[in-house]
């Protein structure tokens, strides 16, 4: 049964959410605004603010919402988290905020999965605390869409792995306390299983920042980028750095992607909830030609179809999230590919719109709208470009397609109508 009511003790935790985070999370983005200010654990001054508003998450049960009660959360389920990263989503530093922030949130999945016991102390509790930021480093400067084409190896000497190559986008490694590096272990296995996994602490020697690149959005000239460049000379780590088995990277890069694809599409639905609530607030705000901008029709035209596309793409990611809940792993595979395509979509459309009706003040960086244009690209790329989810989505209907059974399809109306007529004969 299909039932689209929230339960009211959830909702007064949303309702919560709500409030907390246009209180307290929104002031944060503009008093220590920047794409790696949520990450710096140096800046004292941030962190300071930060913490009293992180143990006011945790008193509520709302802290590292995306972890199940497995792998050490309060396991509301995807489609609890949904409804929750919808709010945190309109803020960037909500996520810090409530310790659901990208990628550590993949990485303490998987550490949570793969990881030791001595890996999970090491590493994940202060994450999940978190006392830290990490990082993964998988994109090369040659390849990121595809894995296979990867060369970064690392090979054993003695009891240690010895890491050799270069890594690109490695966002927030400059702040991370620790990487975790996908590397070529095996390269003697099919494509899918050369890969290994390495945790390596980011002040090991060796681990050398070429430069840390900067994005739209950063400011020119200053050192803020937040995207490192890598290059790993002859990284030594211990054997008990890998976290699976040796071959495993793929598969274990694959539990984190998933996940982390369909919390950014939540998140996205509450930026484009926020662009859309702008749109409302200027149309009854502003006068031309003798009316307010609501009642101009193309204004009206261009509300219908934000928050006609809004449901739809929201009503995709929380069926998602329903078929994570409720069906076997891996059943959601297209449904994620299809959030991941459709969110840079629907984000782009709804925020050119937003930064339309708002004329000039649109275009300056007085409004959040600046910072959601310049992210736009990143939504389309980060976790691998639209046209790879976009295959994925029409390889997995062709698959269950077979062709026609003659000459014309099987639509074919005088096809049909002579098949009827032959069998109202016989
Ligand atoms: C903001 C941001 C943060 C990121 N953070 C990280 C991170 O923390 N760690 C990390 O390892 N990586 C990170 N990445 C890298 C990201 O995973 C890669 O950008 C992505 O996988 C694409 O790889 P590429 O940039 O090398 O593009 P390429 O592989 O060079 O692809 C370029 C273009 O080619 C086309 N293309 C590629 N493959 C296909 C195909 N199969 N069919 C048709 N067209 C295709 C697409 O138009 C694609 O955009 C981040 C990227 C961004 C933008």
């Amino acid at each position: 049964m299909i039932d689209f009511r929230i339960e009211p003790e959830l909702q007064a935790k949303l309702d919560w959410m709500a409030t907390f985070v246009r209180a307290e999370c929104e002031p944060m983005d503009m008093l220590f605004p920047g794409h790696g200010a949520p990450y710096d654990v140096a800046n004292a001054e941030a962190r300071a603010h930060l913490k009293p508003l992180q143990d006011r998450v945790k008193a509520q049960g709302l802290w590292a919402c995306h972890l199940g009660a497995e792998l050490g959360g309060p396991g509301y389920g995807q489609l609890t988290l949904a409804l929750m990263n919808e709010i945190l989503g309109r803020s960037y530093w909500a996520p810090t905020v409530f310790g659901t922030a990208a990628p550590d949130t993949g990485n303490s999945e998987i550490l949570a999965m793969f990881g030791t016991k001595e890996q999970k102390e090491r590493y994940l509790q202060p994450l999940m605390d978190g006392e830290i930021v990490s990082c993964f480093s998988m994109t090369e400067p040659q390849a990121g869409a595809d894995p296979k084409e990867f060369t970064c190896r690392a090979w054993r000497e003695g009891d240690e792995w010895v890491i050799e190559g270069e890594k690109w986008f490695s966002s927030n490694a400059r702040f991370a306390a620790f990487l975790i590096a996908m590397v070529v272990t095996n390269p003697e296995n099919p494509p899918h299983e050369r890969m290994s996994m390495l945790i390596v602490p980011t002040d090991t020697p060796g681990v050398e920042f070429v430069r840390h690149s900067q994005t739209m959005g950063d400011s020119k000239g200053q050192d803020d980028g937040t995207h490192a460049y890598i290059r790993y000379d002859k990284v030594r780590v211990p054997l008990d750095a890998m976290l699976g088995g040796p071959g495993e990277g793929f598969k274990v890069a694959q539990a984190r992607l998933g996940g982390g694809r369909v919390h950014h599409a939540m998140r996205t639905v509450g930026k484009c909830q926020r662009a859309i609530d702008m749109m409302l607030e200027r149309a009854v705000s502003r006068r031309t030609q003798g009316k307010p901008l609501s009642e101009h029709q193309f204004v009206q035209g261009a509300i219908a179809d934000s928050i006609i596309e809004l449901e739809q793409f929201r009503l995709l990611v929380l069926k998602t999230a329903w078929i994570i809940d409720n069906e076997e792993h891996g059943a959601a595979r297209t449904h994620i590919a299809m959030c991941k395509v459709q969110m840079a979509k629907v984000y782009h459309d709804i925020v050119q719109r937003a930064i339309q009706l708002h004329g000039s003040l649109g275009m300056t960086l007085e409004t959040p709208l600046a910072d959601m244009w310049m992210g736009l690209p990143a939504m389309a790329l980060a976790d691998g470009p639209t046209e790879v989810h976009k295959v994925q989505v029409a390889n997995a209907h062709l698959r269950t397609a077979r062709p026609a059974p003659g000459l014309f399809p099987s639509e074919h109306i005088p096809t049909r109508l002579a098949a009827i007529r032959e069998r109202s004969v016989a």
